[in-house]
């Protein structure tokens, strides 16, 4: 047994909540019940009191540092899930003289637009709909309106497993992501983007709470009208501290970022995550047409790998023998069908190693 995977633990492949690193749930453990010895545990604290203020802050430096981002930028934590902010972005930044762009290039691009539609400022930019999301729209698809408020992408689509690899240029119009599925997978030029949100619960942490790294700019002043807890700068001008936090979510995900810098921060994760994909996808594309991956080469995502076999008959043996392997969660979302297997940032190379070895065993046996 590889020397990551504990006796009673499995290989998580679910695609969110989903796995997170072994250490940083130990480190929880030990401090569970009384952090930093205040004699309680931090989901009995006071997120008024010092040692939970210490504990947002670092999160906070620690993200922008591993992204490379300096004081333009600032930090929010957030709840109602990524989907809330399909709401927030529209409400603050849109109207119907400066409508939102959206590309749809999977279901939660979908879902961001409709919201928009909704609300009467929504503009469809690029769609890959019509081949079932199969590829990220290029640039030279993509086609702004002439009164864009803002360009809205997903950059990872977790459900088809298309990834984003290049950034779009948009000129003037600021650029928003959706990066609930890759957040600190790999580096780039994080400065392109007006603003940047993930739900942690992919690869960042436990569900709850989530991350929005946004331009100061665009974050200190929304519209008077809205309500309170659905404006930005309610968030901005008070910390993410305006009322009460998550603060165990925003632990973990100060947990998680400080052991990413530890790794030696996103340059090392990405090609970790490489050699983790490949993998994956060398045994999809050595099996002879056994397994067919979903998206279209150019667009693979490094964290989610969807894949069909011969029929469905397999893919319910697959997913019950992948589980006597300790290969949990393999199922895919029912508008692929087949597999889909997430291997985030807190996947091991030997969780990778075990799922691409059981595939080469199992498609031997069954063809
Ligand atoms: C899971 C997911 C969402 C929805 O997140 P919630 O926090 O459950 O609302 C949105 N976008 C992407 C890319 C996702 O993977």
């Amino acid at each position: 047994m590889a020397t990551t995977l504990e006796a009673n633990r499995v290989y998580n492949f679910n695609p969110g909540p989903s796995t997170l690193p072994l250490e940083v749930l130990k480190e929880a453990q030990a401090e569970f019940l009384n952090f930093q010895n205040t004699g309680m545990s931090i989901l009995e604290i006071s997120h008024r009191a010092k040692a939970y203020d210490a504990v947002h802050n670092q999160a906070k430096a620690d993200i922008l540092e591993l992204m490379g981002l300096g004081d333009d930028y600032e930090v929010l934590f957030i709840q109602g899930g990524a989907s809330m902010q399909f709401d927030m972005i529209p409400m603050n930044f849109a109207s119907a003289e400066k409508r939102g762009n959206y590309i749809l290039s999977g279901s939660f691009a979908t879902k961001a637009y409709k919201e928009a539609e909704k609300m009467g400022v929504g503009y469809v930019a690029a769609s890959s709909k019509d081949v079932n999301f199969k590829h990220i729209p290029t640039q030279d698809e993509i086609k702004l309106s002439d009164d864009a408020a803002y360009l809205h992408v997903c950059y990872n689509n977790t459900i088809y497993g298309t990834e984003y690899h290049y950034i779009p240029e948009t000129g003037d119009v600021p650029l928003i992501a959706d990066m609930s599925s890759d957040i600190l997978s790999r580096p780039m030029d994080f400065s392109k983007f007006s603003l940047i949100y993930a739900g942690v619960q992919k690869n960042l942490g436990p569900a709850g709470v989530v991350v929005v790294i946004g331009r100061r700019s665009l974050l200190e002043k929304s519209p008077e009208n809205l309500p309170t807890m659905l404006k930005y700068d309610t968030f901005y001008k008070k910390n993410s501290l305006y009322n009460t936090p998550p603060a165990f979510s925003i632990y973990m995900v100060g947990k998680v970022a400080s052991w990413l810098k530890q790794q030696g921060g996103l340059a090392v994760m990405a090609e970790r995550n490489k050699k983790k994909a490949s993998l994956v996808y060398d045994a999809i594309d050595n099996s002879n047409g056994f397994y067919i991956g979903h998206a279209d080469k150019d667009s693979r995502s490094f964290m989610n790998v969807t894949f069909r076999l011969p029929s469905e008959e397999l893919e319910a043996k697959f997913v019950a023998e992948a589980l006597e392997h300790k290969l949990s969660g393999v199922k895919g979302h029912r508008s692929v069908g087949g597999m889909r297997t997430s291997i985030y940032n807190a996947m091991p190379y030997e969780g990778c190693e075990c799922l691409a070895d059981f595939m080469e065993k199992f498609r031997k046996a069954n063809s």
